[in-house]
């Protein structure tokens, strides 16, 4: 079996999730172009846990974690199957203190983006908590795990963004502040040029690192999704700008090469 891609997505605002927008409307194009998976599990920046949690319930729950949005927002269902085997097998692979918690479910890191992107919910859907007791290095190391799962048809999607500080968000803003824009600038390029490591060492991004986010919670989920690719993997960078000031969209689908048909999901411009 071909190995299934890798996403990561900035999933942005929660309104993303009813919003007919540009980031809405991509995730609904990189649809077309992926293979239907079998299953897929969503590393999501909103479930950020002492230790690894990992969600084996056959119809996990709906999670509306976000405050003050329109009510329509709150009655978005998004009722896909659970993944109790594969998410047991995911546990196994991350070995070690990785728990089942059926205590969370399905947040709007995973289903503001996978209702636009596989809206019938017919896809098997588990969570794997962001575990927030590691260090950027062993948040690489964990998503090395998830490789495997790759080959078992399982898609590997990672909802965050790399550029996340809401104390500074603008909402009457369209592009980012500059520091945004810099180290948004310096993942975008050490992903491209497969620098892994100095992604993982993001500090070394100087000032605009300590500015583009105080928490890892949304910026972890990228390095889930780094260590599960192969350097065989092709990588295309979509979405890619800041809104909002402080707020990085950019997005990485990883693939292997060959089989998939490379022209539907159109390459955009490095800005
Ligand atoms: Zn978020």
């Amino acid at each position: 079996m071909k190995s299934m891609p890798v996403l990561f997505i900035g999933h942005g605002s929660p309104m993303n999730a009813i919003e007919n927008n540009p980031f809405s409307a991509k995730w609904e194009q990189i649809a077309e172009h992926l293979p239907k998976p079998k299953a897929i599990l969503a590393v999501s920046a909103h479930w950020f846990t002492p230790g690894t949690r990992v969600n084996d319930s056959p119809a996990p729950q709906m999670i509306y974690d976000m405050y003050g949005f329109p009510a329509e927002l709150y009655r978005v269902a998004y009722p896909a199957p659970g993944a109790p085997e594969t998410a047991r097998l995911t546990r196994e692979l991350i070995g070690g203190a990785a728990r089942i918690d059926n205590s969370w479910g399905l947040d709007h890191g995973t289903w503001s983006v996978l209702r636009h992107v596989y809206p019938k919910a017919d896809i098997p859907v588990f969570q794997l908590s962001v575990n927030r007791d590691a260090t950027p290095a062993e948040h690489f190391a964990l998503g090395s795990r998830l490789r495997a799962l790759r080959e078992q048809g399982v898609l590997i999607f990672a909802s965050g963004n790399v550029v996340h500080n809401l104390a500074k968000v603008r909402w009457d803003m369209d592009g980012g502040f500059s520091w945004a824009e810099e180290f948004d600038r310096y993942i975008k390029q050490n992903i491209v040029n497969r620098d892994f490591d100095k992604v993982v060492r993001y500090k070394q991004a100087g000032e605009s690192a300590s500015m583009a986010f105080y928490t890892l919670d949304h910026f972890a989920p990228l390095l889930y999704a780094l260590g599960a690719t192969d350097e065989k993997d092709a990588v295309t960078v979509f979405s890619d700008v800041c809104v909002l000031g402080s707020l990085s969209m950019t997005s990485y689908l990883f693939e292997a090469p060959g089989g998939l048909d490379e022209t539907t999901l159109p390459k955009e411009e490095q800005t």
